[in-house]
């Protein structure tokens, strides 16, 4: 069982827009991360809020 991937090597120091992401509802890509959970394939789920909407949405970085 030493054959497992390890996780994604560069993560930013703070809190980054890796990939652009926008608000679904209003478009807006004023967005809050509230929390940050690791997939088991090394994806990144972020459990994001909009700021201008209030709207709670995923956002998966690979
Ligand atoms: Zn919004």
């Amino acid at each position: 069982m030493s054959a497992s991937t390890k996780p994604a090597k560069r993560q930013p120091p703070l809190t980054v827009f890796i990939e652009r992401a926008r608000c679904p509802f209003c478009d807006d890509t004023a967005l809050h991360t509230r929390r940050t959970t690791q997939g088991g394939d090394g994806s990144l789920s972020r459990n994001t809020q909009c700021r201008t909407c209030r709207a709670v949405f995923v956002v998966v970085v690979e």
